[in-house]
């Protein structure tokens, strides 16, 4: 069977053109085709050998994502909705940077779909079909930035002032187009296939030169995820998806809270080894008559009390009512934000990025809209 390059670590990736009979600096050629040229073909690879590129025809591949649809939202964000090699379908979605320097953050998937049922989600009612491997992890980032790229290289073209269009904060003067962070955000829930999210951070660090800082893993509460998580180095920024401030108000949205109820979340985010300057983010989905009230938020500034963290508070915003879940009022939303600001709490308010294409892993990646 022939190996996917994109599967291997760094240190793995040495060690397979060891063994194939390569020296150091043709692995160096490979790791700058793939993740620096976004290369997805070894044909074009040209400064290889043509001898070296059937030998590597015959012992390795490079995967691919198949793009099925790509959609742009009125606010520039855009949804991309690739296809696995089974046929399982998957979503990784662009935003763009408020500030106008035509940086990007990219939420990507670490499954299709999600076991955890999380009701303002609409990947949770699809339930789980099956993990991501660490290449179609990493296939989403390097796809996008391929994108991207060509896009610009096309030059003064239609296609990349369509892009600069669908962008709002895109300077094509400025040349400086790139996805900066990345956020496990999209579909699934990343610590429930941990050791595929973990080789996919490494090559994302290791190999596409990402920041740690850069990234972020976001999870629904899984605790144990969280403990391995602080293990895995390099160590990433942790959110969790919190959404209640009673294990009741929890277990009635966010099922998983029945297995890791809240004192046990919170004990894990306790001990969760910040870095100096870093902070937790909490996810908070404000929900009209469920968990938006004063006495919620009072709750809130207690149960977060000595944790370095910031919050996200986003008002639900759904294309559907499916699950009887309504919007909060906007004085409700103030109101909130104003007791956790007062209790010396950073809260902003974040809107939904993308809600007219629904590009929404729930309501969440509006979090991570780069400000
Ligand atoms: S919000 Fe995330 S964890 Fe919850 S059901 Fe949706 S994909 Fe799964």
């Amino acid at each position: 069977m022939k190996t996917n390059l994109k599967q291997l670590s760094k240190q793995d990736l040495f060690l397979f053109m060891e063994r194939a009979g390569q020296k150091q600096f043709r692995t160096n050629q490979i790791i700058s085709w793939i993740y620096k040229k976004l290369a997805v073909s070894f044909d074009e690879m040209t400064d290889l050998s043509m001898a070296f590129r059937e030998e590597l025809y015959n012992i390795a591949v490079i995967s691919n994502l198949t793009l099925l649809r790509r959609q742009v939202s009125k606010d520039g964000t855009q949804k991309f909705l690739f296809e696995l090699e089974d046929g399982q379908t998957i979503e990784s979605v662009l935003i763009p940077n408020s500030k106008g320097e035509g940086r990007f953050t990219q939420c990507i998937s670490s499954q299709a779909g999600c076991a955890v049922g999380c009701k303002f989600c609409m990947t949770g009612r699809l339930g789980l079909k099956r993990n991501l491997r660490a290449y179609e992890i990493v296939d989403q980032v390097i796809f996008v930035r391929r994108f991207i790229s060509r896009q610009r290289t096309n030059g003064t073209s239609s296609a990349i002032d369509t892009f600069i269009k669908e962008s709002p904060g895109t300077s094509h003067s400025e040349d400086k187009t790139d996805i900066t962070n990345i956020v496990f955000m999209g579909m699934g829930e990343p610590l429930n296939n941990l050791h595929e999210v973990g080789r996919a951070l490494s090559i994302l660090t290791d190999l596409m030169g990402f920041s740690r800082r850069g990234i972020t893993v976001s999870t629904s509460g899984i605790v144990p995820g969280i403990r391995k998580l602080a293990e895995i180095k390099p160590l990433v920024n942790l959110a969790v998806s919190l959404n209640a401030t009673t294990d009741d108000t929890r277990n009635r949205i966010m099922p998983i809270n029945k297995k890791y109820p809240l004192k046990e979340l919170i004990r894990a985010c306790r001990d969760f080894p910040l870095p100096p300057r870093r902070r937790i983010t909490f996810e908070y989905v404000l929900l009209d008559g469920i968990n938006d009230s004063p006495d919620d938020a009072r709750r809130l500034v207690k149960l977060l009390a000595g944790i370095k963290s910031k919050l996200n508070l986003i008002p639900y915003n759904s294309l559907d009512n499916t699950e009887d879940l309504k919007p909060p009022l906007e004085s409700n939303v103030f109101a909130f934000q104003k007791i956790l600001q007062k209790a010396g709490m950073t809260a902003m308010i974040r809107k939904s990025m993308g809600a007219d294409i629904s590009a929404a892993c729930g309501q969440l990646k509006a979090a991570y809209k780069s400000s």
